[in-house]
Parts: structure tokens; C-alpha cells; sequence
């Protein structure tokens, strides 16, 4: 689950990380209105960032500086509303401006290889990671922590001086470095990443300038299968850019992932899935999505599985291929004829099921003159056949 910068920033700062602080507006006047603070509070230059979940929002004119209260405004209102890579921005974050003097890259994320956390910082800051590992991977540079001993202050020492820094910033960016990996920990995060973290230069109350690090954006993916464990991270998710058909996946308990084909498939168990997706393209078709309702489907889930299908306009053609073991085949076969009956355009469809109840399952099938099959290949064949427009 992606969250937006605001949130992804307040986990950052519960985890004793220097970000500075903003506020978020959703109309223009909010924006003013959070302006004048910064404003009154000395800052000479506010910032205005979109708040949509994809990177380069400054490349795309998602992030502004303006210099009075009228202009953020004007900003404001030119923000709101915009399109950053097909998503509307509805709302934006709103800080004093800082003054940068040099933006690192530094970036937690899970190695699925070496099974470890791994931090990964780069003097090559502000631009697209991608972007640098593409053109020059020696400048990131990179430490694993051990899952028992954590991460070590040398490592972060290590990482911090092949960045170039040297103290007085060394120390404050080992114990940036420290506490990212703490944040990854503990909000079970897949990604926690910091870009720019920057030096900005500062004047202090008495006059004097300073340097200090501070973390000027924050992206934060958390573990969906670590959720259950944070409650209250579930609040973060964003309802406005969750695809509806996602949510409505979400709410009936069924794993779905859209894909690119036509034809439709419904499987209990990700194995069986994955193997059905695989039959589907042998024998010349394309899925159009991976769905598993899980073990246990009674009709209701059945159902809303098929409206997930069918929302697809794309597809036409469908594929129910169901093991039944705490799965019952006759509750599958009773949830498909409700959806039959309720459903708003006729789509082909070819239905195998096998295992617990399976006889009760074909006689309510044959009733209702459902096409069905007794072998995955023979229902794959057929369900390719019928999305190239043959009929059975
Ligand atoms: P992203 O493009 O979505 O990664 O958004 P960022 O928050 O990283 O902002 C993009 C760029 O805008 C940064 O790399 C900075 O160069 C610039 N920027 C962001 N915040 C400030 C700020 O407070 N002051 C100044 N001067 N520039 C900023
Ligand atoms: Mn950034």
C-alpha cells in the first residue's frame, strides 16, 4: 500500500527524523491560509507539492515555491485540479521553502535476494533513483543489515562517507540512516525512501547560519500482508486513487490483479490460478486477470467475483476453474447462477469443478445449461475457443 508524502513524513517524524513541518490544503484558500503561517513564522518562501502517489510530481509541475501569500494562492489554485500522470491532485502540501545546498539520495528497501533490509544512499540526490542506477550504478552505494544485530552505526558511518559527507553531518546522517531502518521495522514497510534528504542552509534564532540534513520528501510503501498487524495504518490508505475494482476486491476478501487479455478467470488458490493463467496462454489465449476467491467461497464472494470479471469490458470470454476441498462445488455453481441471473451483459463461459460436492455442483450446472468441462485443459481449450468467437 502506497501513502501519500504527508503521511509517509509523519511516520518519519514519529520515528525522530528531521522533516520539516507543513500542512495539507484541499482548496486554494487552504493553501493561502497555511501560507500566512509559514509566512508569519518567518519563512521568506513557501513550497507547494502535490499530493498523488507516483514520483517526479516536480517534473510534472507538482512542486512550487512562491513568495507571498497571493501567489500561493495562484499556485494553489494552478496545482489543485492538475493532472500528474493521469491522476487529478485533490490536495497538497504546503511548508516553508527551504533553502537546499546539496540533495542526497537515501533509501530503505527490502532485498529479496539476500533476505535483508537494505539501505542505499547516493550524492546523486533529487533526481529519479531509476534514473541514476541506470546511468551511473557505481554512485549508489549500499549496506545490509543483519536481521538479528540490525543495522550497525559503522555501516551507517560507511554509507554516510561514501556519500561524501563528513561531520559535523556525519553523525545526524548516521542517525537518519538509523532511524529509517527503525521506521521500515516498524511499520513493516517494503520501502521507506528519502529524496532529497538535503542539506538546507539555516539561520538560528541568534543570527548564526547553519547547515543541518533534513528529509524534504518521503515515500513510504508499507506490506499489505503486514497491515493486519498496524491498524492504524489502515487509516492512510487513500480512497481517492484506489482503483474502485481494487476496493471492491479488497472488501470481498478476493485477490485479483487486472491484466491486458480477454479472458476472464475465477480459481480458488493462487497455485491453481497461476496454473490456470498458464493453460490459458498454451493454448493460445490471454487471461485478462488473476483472481482467487480463496478457500471457502460461498456464493456472495462468487458473485462479486463475476461482477469483478464482467467489469472488465474487455472481456469476453470466461474461465471458472474450482478445486473444491473447503471450497464447496455446489455453492460455487449456486453463486455463478445468481450472478448469471443478475448480470448486465452475456459473456460466454466455460465452468470446471472438481472435488468436494462436485456432483451436486455439474447437476445444478446442467440444469441451468451451464458449458462445462471435466479436465483443466479441455475447459482452458474451450475457453480460448470461445473468446475467439467459436461456439461450443
Ligand atoms: P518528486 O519530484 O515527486 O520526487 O518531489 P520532491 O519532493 O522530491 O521535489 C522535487 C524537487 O523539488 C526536489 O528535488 C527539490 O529540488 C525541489 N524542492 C522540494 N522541496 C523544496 C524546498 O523546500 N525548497 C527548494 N528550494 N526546493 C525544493
Ligand atoms: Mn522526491
Amino acid at each position: 500500500m502506497k501513502i501519500q508524502e504527508a503521511d509517509a513524513k509523519s511516520l518519519l517524524l514519529a520515528g525522530g527524523l528531521p522533516v520539516p513541518s507543513w500542512k495539507v490544503a484541499r482548496t486554494p484558500a487552504e493553501v493561502e491560509a497555511a501560507a500566512r503561517t509559514f509566512f508569519a513564522a518567518g519563512a521568506e518562501r513557501v513550497v507547494i507539492k502535490a499530493q498523488v502517489l507516483v514520483g517526479g510530481r516536480g517534473k510534472a509541475g507538482g512542486v512550487k515555491l512562491a513568495g507571498s501569500a497571493e501567489e500561493t494562492r495562484e499556485v494553489g489554485t494552478r496545482i489543485l485540479g492538475m493532472d500528474i500522470k493521469g491522476i487529478t491532485v485533490r490536495k497538497v502540501l504546503v511548508g516553508a521553502a527551504a533553502e537546499i545546498v546539496k540533495e542526497y539520495y537515501l533509501g530503505a528497501i527490502i532485498d529479496r535476494a539476500s533476505r535483508r533490509i537494505v539501505l542505499m544512499a547516493s550524492a546523486e540526490g533529487g533526481v529519479e533513483i531509476e534514473e541514476v542506477a541506470r546511468r551511473n550504478p557505481g554512485a549508489i552505494h549500499r549496506v545490509s543489515a543483519d536481521p538479528e544485530l540490525g543495522l550497525l552505526a559503522f555501516q551507517a558511518r560507511a554509507l554516510g562517507l561514501a556519500i561524501g559527507l563528513r561531520d559535523p553531518l556525519l553523525s545526524p546522517f548516521v542517525a537518519i540512516a538509523e532511524g529509517l531502518y527503525e521506521v521500515m521495522k516498524a511499520n513493516d514497510a517494503d520501502l521507506v525512501e528519502v529524496n532529497p534528504l538535503a542539506i538546507v542552509a539555516e539561520t538560528t534564532p541568534d543570527g548564526t547560519p547553519t547547515r543541518r540534513l533534513v528529509c524534504l520528501d518521503a515515500k513510504v510503501t508499507l506490506d499489505d500482508s503486514g497491515l493486519s498487524r498496524h491498524p492504524a495504518l489502515e487509516a492512510l490508505r487513500d480512497l481517492d486513487e484506489e482503483d474502485p475494482t481494487d476496493a471492491q476486491a479488497r472488501r470481498l476478501g478476493i485477490n485479483f490483479i487486472h491484466l491486458d487479455g480477454t479472458i476472464g478467470c475465477m480459481v480458488n488458490g493462487a497455485g491453481l490460478a497461476m496454473t490456470t493463467m498458464d493453460l490459458v496462454k498454451h493454448y493460445g489465449g490471454e487471461p485478462a486477470n488473476f483472481l482467487d476467491v480463496g478457500g471457502g467461497a460461498r456464493r456472495e464472494t462468487v458473485r462479486g467475483a463475476m461482477e469483478l470479471i464482467l467489469g472488465d469490458t474487455k472481456v469476453n470470454a470466461i474461465l471458472v476453474n474450482i478445486f473444491g476441498g473447503i471450497t464447496r462445488g455446489d455453492e460455487v455453481a449456486a453463486g455463478l447462477i445468481e450472478a448469471r441471473a443478475q448480470q448486465l451483459r452475456e459473456v460466454p463461459m466455460v465452468v470446471r469443478i472438481v472435488g468436494t460436492n462436485a456432483t451436486e455442483a455439474a447437476r445444478l450446472l446442467m440444469e441451468a445449461r451451464f458449458e462445462t468441462a471435466t479436465s483443466l485443459d479441455e475447459a482452458a481449450e474451450k475457453a480460448v475457443a470461445l473468446s475467439k468467437g467459436a461456439s461450443l
